[in-house]
């Protein structure tokens, strides 16, 4: 049993993604190769729909966080999935305005949006804009008088929520950059100043607490505290809360000893907790929104490398080293992540060896994997690192002047490519003698 029911073994004993022979994939396409199932990133996004339609009786919207995976692509199978986008920069709301994305299904996210990317978004009709902070309302405000508009915004709000994970993707607590926390009352403070303006409409509230998060206890509290937020903003000001948006962060498998919720789960139990909590409190049930990002491409990618070197440092390590590195994947270099690696072209070996896997940039902690296990490897053989849709093609850089990887979307079994392999030409387009 490998990692994700998606992958598998053929009679060549090599690995198989969505039913392509992933050595045949990375001789046609080259290495390094992103490679993402369309049909089980479909299979996810409808996990959710299904969870709304269940649980709220479809009274609300799943939106995909775009960040985790921003392609035209994905924008379209998003569109098709009938889910929402959530985008955190111009760039990314270009990117789904292209694919053609209904505008009215985007939500706009972020800590500093610029006045450039503000005008964008009411200009494109972008349906909600969630305002992280006072600097922001006033400009927007601004903004939306002077091009004669009204914006439905929602608010980032700190519920004070210590969520578990990693603290470079923890977000819920007092002591973070997106937001106002409710504790200090400056949340309570900046819907009171929104609720007077003329040129925007506060439609709800919004929190989104961390990503990869396996404990279902902090979603559960982070819902009770909105809905207590959103009672006392009723109550207070007379602010009605329709849409509450509960953001990401559901965790996936990287490695064996994962062992996410089912999503399905989670969405079953917060959703008593919300009706409950709202009858608790008075207030309608508002719209529900979820953001999840990870859990919808997460588990859907995988990363096809070449090994070049083998090196046996004698009581030291052996480092085996790929032609890609953090330029395609600096998650471990970011937060250490961890990952589960495999021999493509000898998937069901034993894994035997405990191996660094190492990159091709010119920095020591050019890393994918510390002390990991793999079977004896040997130059020329396909490395496939697993559970590598989210995160990674999007926070790739051209460190070194490395060319991105294409990335290759398989459906039914057949490969297509929807981003070409960056080449030199593209690395020098914009420089100028
Ligand atoms: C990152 C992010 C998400 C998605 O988080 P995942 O952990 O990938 O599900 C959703 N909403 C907001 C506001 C985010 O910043």
């Amino acid at each position: 049993m490998l990692l994700h029911k998606n992958l598998s073994t053929n009679e060549k004993n090599h690995l198989t993604i969505g039913g392509c022979d992933t050595v045949e994939l990375a001789k046609n396409y080259g290495t390094p190769l992103y490679v993402m199932d369309e049909n089980l990133i479909r299979e996810n996004c409808r996990v959710y729909k299904n969870a709304l339609d269940k649980y709220y009786g479809g009274n609300g919207l799943i939106l995909y966080a775009s960040k985790t995976f921003c392609t035209l692509a994905m924008c379209r199978i998003a569109k098709e999935e009938g889910m929402g986008l959530d985008v955190v920069s111009g760039g990314e709301l270009y990117t789904a305005f292209k694919a053609d994305f209904p505008m009215e299904k985007v939500y706009f996210h972020g800590n500093n949006k610029t006045e450039d990317e503000l005008r964008q978004a009411l200009s494109l009709g972008v349906g909600k804009i969630v305002v992280d902070n006072i600097f922001e309302l006033e400009l927007l405000n601004n903004l939306c008088r002077e091009m004669g508009k009204k914006a439905d915004i929602l608010f980032r709000i700190k519920p004070g929520i210590d969520a578990h994970t990693h603290d470079f993707i923890m977000t819920g607590q007092i002591d973070s950059k997106f937001g106002t926390a409710i504790e200090t009352g400056e949340a309570f403070e900046i819907v009171k100043t929104a609720s007077e303006m003329d040129y925007v409409n506060v439609v709800g509230i919004h929190c989104h607490i961390g990503s990869q998060i396996f404990d279902i206890a902090p979603f559960k509290s982070a819902a009770q505290v909105m809905l207590e937020f959103a009672a006392r903003l009723k109550n207070e000001l007379g602010v009605i809360i329709d849409e509450l948006n509960l953001g990401g962060g559901f965790g996936i498998r990287y490695v064996e000893s994962d062992d996410p919720v089912s999503y399905d789960e989670y969405i079953r139990i917060v959703s008593e907790v919300f009706k409950e909590t709202s009858h608790k409190f008075g207030i309608n049930t508002p719209k529900v929104i979820m953001e999840p990002g990870r859990s919808i491409v997460g588990a859907a990618g995988i990363t096809l490398y070449k090994i070049g070197a083998v090196k046996k440092i004698p009581d030291i390590r052996t480092y085996v080293t790929v032609d890609g590195g953090m330029a395609d994947n600096p998650r471990y270099i970011l937060y250490d992540a961890e990952y589960e690696f495999m021999l493509a072209n000898n998937a069901s070996a034993a894994k035997d060896q405990r191996v660094t896997i190492a990159g091709k940039c010119c920095e020591s902690g050019d890393i994918l994997g510390k002390d990991v296990l793999l079977p004896e490897s040997k130059v020329g053989d396909i490395m496939a690192v697993l559970s590598t849709g989210a995160y990674n093609y999007s926070m790739s850089s051209n460190y070194n002047r490395i060319p991105r990887p294409a990335v290759v979307m398989i459906k039914d079994g057949e490969p297509r490519v929807i981003v070409r392999r960056e080449t030199y030409e593209d690395l020098i387009k914009n420089d100028l003698l």
